[in-house]
């Protein structure tokens, strides 16, 4: 007997050949057809609808607020699809993601849709919508970031705070000079193992946005001593840019602070790889279960 039985998550028709099957998410859920996906995912796409009516009630936005015909403009889709100027991901507790992009058009107006991604493309588009209303695009800017081109107005008043949090933190000087001395090791070590095709450390600094995302929900973290009996915390996330995925690695030390009951974690070295090799060096030590305690 063939184990080997795949069927269409709608239909539950037989599928033969796992080429055969139709996937839009990193799921195992798999399709036999365009139609079978639809139908799948209409609830989906219904509760998303209706979300939007009810807060475009609650904020009072007219109904004719937006010219529809801006739906059928293909090029403009597309653009929002591929070239979003802000994208965000939010995961459900059965680890399903949603994507939202967010592209300025023209005249003050956000292009705004939901979709799934497959192997780092969009790929099923559960919603969209259009609006001037900065109240109803703060509203779909829920999630975690993963680009920002411009960085659009109404970022969330959550993260402002974060930004606070940070410069409130003062450290006495010899934990401040502890830690520099380990970011100019760290780092020179970092750009000795580093490939000559990963990522060039002149674009580091493009990524910096990608620290807080890495530290907020690592997909691993790892506890180690280091050489000099440092207490060393690593923390790393898959993300995808383009299509292309990178690691992001953000180092930390955990220090004590002196004349205090108090740790704290500072960042030592950050930055983006697609080298399997140079993860495999910093992904040592004891992991930690983030997946469960996240
Ligand atoms: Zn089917």
């Amino acid at each position: 007997m063939s184990k080997k039985l795949y069927f269409c998550n709608t239909c539950r028709c037989n599928i033969s050949k796992i080429e055969d099957l139709l996937f839009v998410e990193e799921s195992k859920r798999g399709f036999c057809s365009e139609k079978c996906i639809i139908e799948f995912f209409k609830p989906y796409m219904v509760s998303f609808e209706n979300e939007e009516i009810q807060v475009r009630e609650s904020l009072d936005i007219e109904p004719g607020e937006v010219d529809l015909h801006l739906f059928q403009d293909k090029k403009l889709f597309e653009e929002v699809l591929y070239n979003a100027q802000e994208v965000r991901v939010e995961k459900n507790d059965l680890y399903e993601e949603f994507y939202t992009h967010i592209h300025p058009i023209h005249d003050g107006m956000y292009y705004i849709l939901v979709c799934s991604y497959y192997e780092g493309e969009p790929a099923f588009v559960f919603f969209k919508t259009i609006t001037k209303n900065m109240d109803l695009l703060k509203f779909y800017q829920k999630g975690n970031l993963l680009i920002s081109d411009e960085g659009i107005k109404a970022s969330s008043e959550e993260e402002e705070d974060d930004e606070k949090l940070l410069k409130d933190i003062s450290l006495p000087a010899e934990v401040i000079e502890q830690v520099d001395l380990k970011k100019s090791e760290y780092l020179a070590d970092l750009l000795n193992r580093r490939s000559e095709s990963d990522i060039p450390f002149e674009q580091y600094g493009l990524y910096d946005d990608y620290i807080t995302l890495t530290l907020d929900e690592p997909d691993d973290e790892f506890h180690t001593e280091d050489d000099a009996g440092d207490k060393i915390y690593t923390f790393i996330k898959t993300f995808q840019k383009r299509g292309e995925d990178f690691y992001y690695v953000v180092v930390c030390l955990n220090v004590k602070i002196p004349n205090s009951e108090d740790r704290a974690l500072l960042p030592v070295i950050s930055f983006p790889s697609t080298d399997d090799e140079l993860y495999k060096f910093y992904a040592i030590g004891q992991k930690k279960n983030t997946r469960v305690t996240n």
